[in-house]
């Protein structure tokens, strides 16, 4: 496929993104540093800890988050799972954390409940296809309110998990560590789409893309 697609890499499964990404065909890459960053198509933001990661922006020694905040912009297609999606949020219930603030969505974190911190359900996405999707949250947010540009992909009693606006991609479940690959399928589309719409900025840096990645 050519795609060369960035996995944040400070905290949290990243390894499992990448995996999926690169069983799809298409090169993946741990991003840690803004440099980084540019060598790459588009960015997945795996699970974990958001406090963590909010932590870290907190004079942040690079510019990899203003980098990220400034792609995203410029139409480079992101992907956040769980801590990603919060990560992605314009607001947190309750909560001033550190944020990129990309996407016009309000999350609530922890919202499945201390009973239930984990579970797994057959989740109906239209856009996947007819077969539900086996969506796994582990201590995951769902999506309360979110502005007139986003589209609804996927919703649970507790709220929305799955969400698109534009280049922008969320899902609250984590599809990388099932063996359904069709979210991150429908991620490299809207990757390919981006990219058949503008030649790729860095054809050139793609050459020391393994150098850098230390392989
Ligand atoms: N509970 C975590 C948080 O609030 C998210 C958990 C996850 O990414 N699996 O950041």
């Amino acid at each position: 496929m050519g795609m060369t697609i960035g996995v944040l890499a400070l905290q949290g499964d990243f390894a499992e993104h990448a995996w999926m990404v690169g069983e799809l065909g298409a090169r993946a890459v741990e991003v840690r540093r803004a440099e980084e960053l540019e060598l790459v198509d588009a960015l997945i933001i795996p699970g974990g800890e958001s406090t963590t990661v909010a932590r870290l922006t907190v004079g942040q020694s690079d510019r990899l988050f203003d980098a990220i905040i400034e792609r995203a912009k410029e139409g480079m297609p992101v992907y956040g799972t769980c801590m990603g999606s919060i990560f992605l949020a314009r607001e947190i219930e309750g909560s001033a954390q550190g944020r990129l603030a990309l996407m016009d969505i309000k999350v609530r974190r922890n919202a499945f409940g201390p009973q239930r911190f984990s579970c797994e359900r057959e989740l109906a996405v239209p856009e996947l296809g007819s077969e539900p999707f086996p969506a796994v949250f582990i201590r995951g947010p769902v999506i309360v309110s979110c502005g007139e540009t986003v589209q609804v992909m996927a919703s649970v009693p507790e709220g929305i998990v799955m969400a698109r606006q534009g280049n922008l991609l969320v899902t609250a479940f984590h599809p990388e560590i099932t063996d359904d690959t069709r979210v991150h399928r429908y991620f490299l589309s809207m990757v390919a789409e981006a990219g058949a719409s503008k030649e790729s900025r860095f054809p050139r840096a793609r050459i020391s893309v393994e150098a850098l990645a230390g392989r």
